[in-house]
């Protein structure tokens, strides 16, 4: 996975788990897990963060060692301790995912 790529796929993940609790519904094609995003999608927002780095508008951080450091937070702690303000489960579809798959796990 490229930088940009690791990039558009945590905005991704951030904006369609913050949408719910800021009313906003995103379309059902890309309120999806990044890797089911239709490719199109990906490839658009993946070019717009190779622009934005570009432009120096945003400025890659180092990438995450720990795959992890990867949820938010409130179902599964991460090793950084960091909890997205999402809501949690029942408000937030990130959350109410990784709680689907933690009850999932014996
Ligand atoms: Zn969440």
């Amino acid at each position: 996975m490229t930088t940009a790529e690791r990039i558009a796929a945590a905005f991704h993940a951030a904006y369609e788990g913050l949408a719910p609790a800021n009313g906003y519904e995103t379309r059902k094609a890309s309120a999806k897990p990044w890797a089911e995003v239709p490719e199109n999608n990906r490839a658009l927002m993946i070019a717009t963060v190779e622009a934005l780095i570009a432009n120096h508008v945003i400025k890659p951080g180092p990438a995450s060692g720990d795959p992890a450091n990867t949820g938010h937070g409130h179902v599964r702690p991460r090793p950084d301790g960091a909890k997205a303000r999402c809501g949690g489960p029942g408000i937030c579809s990130q959350c109410s995912v990784e709680q689907a798959q933690m009850s999932k796990t014996p």
